[in-house]
């Protein structure tokens, strides 16, 4: 049996993560946390957090550190992502929240940041087409600067911890995934 892997996925706003994340999670068992799924299911169900959360999600804002470190931290202690691991995507989006990570997950540590590379022109044009309700012109170029100023920092965190890798989103899905494939293959091959 494969051990549970935890790993984070990032990658801006419309790179495909979302797509790669089903695929990843069914191939490879680790429960798919997405705290953006987590937060429009909260709006829907109208929950206290989803009242707090659909007015930053609308203009395209984050939700706060706080408020996100509590509900992963609660998700993850969770029996099926004990048992299976977990796909983060969506968290951690700041230095923050990547310290939170770190001591949420102490005692079972990540095993691989994985960054999924589409340039910015390119994730406005996947974005403006597949047209959710959220994506409103102005709502994406916010979300991504929000992501070159605080989640790009990031990836040198987990450089430094030497968790990251780099995968270019840039081509059809099934290339895509073979790529991933790769890397979570070097990751669990036997030292
Ligand atoms: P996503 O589906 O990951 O693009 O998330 C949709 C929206 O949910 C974001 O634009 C944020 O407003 C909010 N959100 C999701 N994850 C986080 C997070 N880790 N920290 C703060 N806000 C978040």
């Amino acid at each position: 049996m494969t051990r549970a892997l935890r790993v984070v996925i990032l990658g801006r706003q419309g790179s495909g993560k979302g797509t790669q994340c089903a695929r990843i999670s069914s191939t490879w068992g680790m429960v798919h946390v997405s705290t953006g799924d987590m937060l429009r299911a909260a709006v829907s169900e109208g929950t206290d957090l989803g009242l707090q959360a659909k007015e930053v999600m609308d203009r395209g804002g984050l939700v706060s550190d706080d408020i996100m470190n509590g509900i992963v931290a609660e998700r993850l202690a969770k029996r099926d992502v004990v048992d299976c691991g977990v796909l983060l995507d969506g968290f951690p989006r700041t230095p923050a929240q990547a310290a939170a990570l770190e001591e949420i997950l102490a005692e079972t540590p990540l095993d691989l940041a994985l960054s999924l590379d589409v340039p910015v022109e390119e994730v406005v044009t996947r974005m403006l087409d597949r047209g959710r309700e959220d994506d409103t012109e102005e709502a994406i170029r916010r979300r991504l600067d929000l992501y070159e100023s605080e989640t790009a920092p990031l990836l040198s965190w987990f450089e430094e911890r030497d968790l990251l890798r780099v995968v270019d989103g840039l081509g059809d899905e099934d290339e895509v995934f073979d790529r991933i494939q790769g890397v979570l293959e070097e990751v669990t091959e036997p030292a």
